[in-house]
């Protein structure tokens, strides 16, 4: 069966000192096995440091982005083989911050997607509607062109490598979250796109995240939905002790 997943993104947050005293903590409070696959993402300056102190632990290290070039002139830029070369496999890709303040296009993301996964490493694919979608009952629509534009292009062998993550503009650093029920809603539709693309096997398989404003007081409510398998935390997982409560969040 799928697994249960939920990854911290702690985005521009956390400089060295802050983010050693985060892993410390994180390590102290991780008093038991985990019910979930736990990832963290810092940002590109604390990827090294954070995965020499995580080795050992059962917590995964992934990156917030990358770059879809193998390396060159591209200023400001990481590339997939820079991030093996430290031990990150995995790679959070179509964030909407991204798309929104960086202009990533879901053409765009087809490359990077195609770059991770030549390079072998496990992508954390990022998609959701704005709010003017949901209330133009566009939401189903645009999600549908995001997977299908963005990542459908890719094998079915390539599916062992791709976590999914539904994350809605509109509940994003907000506080407001999707109900329960409108994020099965979506996590189903999603897992019958894949299901007919992809087939029944790989559709079931795959594990689907939902991100938006998941605290420790709504996590086990949103996880307990048939087709959410975990959450991608952002402002909750600065702090180890609600992270780990969402991470401990399953049945
Ligand atoms: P949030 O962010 O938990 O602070 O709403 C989620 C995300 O952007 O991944």
């Amino acid at each position: 069966m799928r697994k249960n997943i939920v990854a911290g993104n702690w985005k521009m947050n956390n400089d060295l000192a802050e983010t050693q005293e985060l892993i410390s903590h994180l390590k102290l409070q991780m008093v038991k096995q985990p019910t979930a696959e736990v990832y963290v993402a810092p940002s590109f300056v604390n990827l090294y440091n954070t995965f020499q102190s995580l080795k050992g632990t059962v917590i995964n290290v992934a990156a917030q982005n990358m770059h879809y070039a193998e390396n060159g002139a591209y200023t400001g830029e990481v590339s997939a083989k820079m991030l093996k070369s430290i031990g990150v496999n995995t790679v959070i890709l179509g964030h909407s911050e991204r798309r929104a303040l960086f202009n990533e296009t879901d053409e765009l993301l087809a490359k990077k997607v195609d770059a991770a996964l030549e390079n072998d490493m496990e992508i954390i694919f990022c998609f959701g509607e704005e709010l003017k979608d949901r209330k133009s009952e566009k939401h189903f629509e645009v999600v549908k062109k995001q997977l299908e534009n963005g990542l459908f292009h890719i094998s079915k062998d390539a599916w062992k490598n791709i976590i999914l993550a539904y994350e809605p503009v509109w509940a994003i650093g907000t506080g407001e979250t999707a109900s329960p029920e409108q994020a099965q809603e979506m996590h189903q539709y999603v897992r019958s796109l894949v299901e007919e693309k992809f087939g029944n096997e790989i559709a079931q398989n795959v594990s689907i995240l939902y991100g938006g404003s998941v605290k420790p007081g709504n996590a086990a409510e949103i996880f307990e939905k048939e087709d959410v398998d975990g959450g991608l935390i952002g402002g909750a997982s600065l702090n180890a002790i609600d992270f780990l409560t969402i991470v401990n969040a399953f049945n």
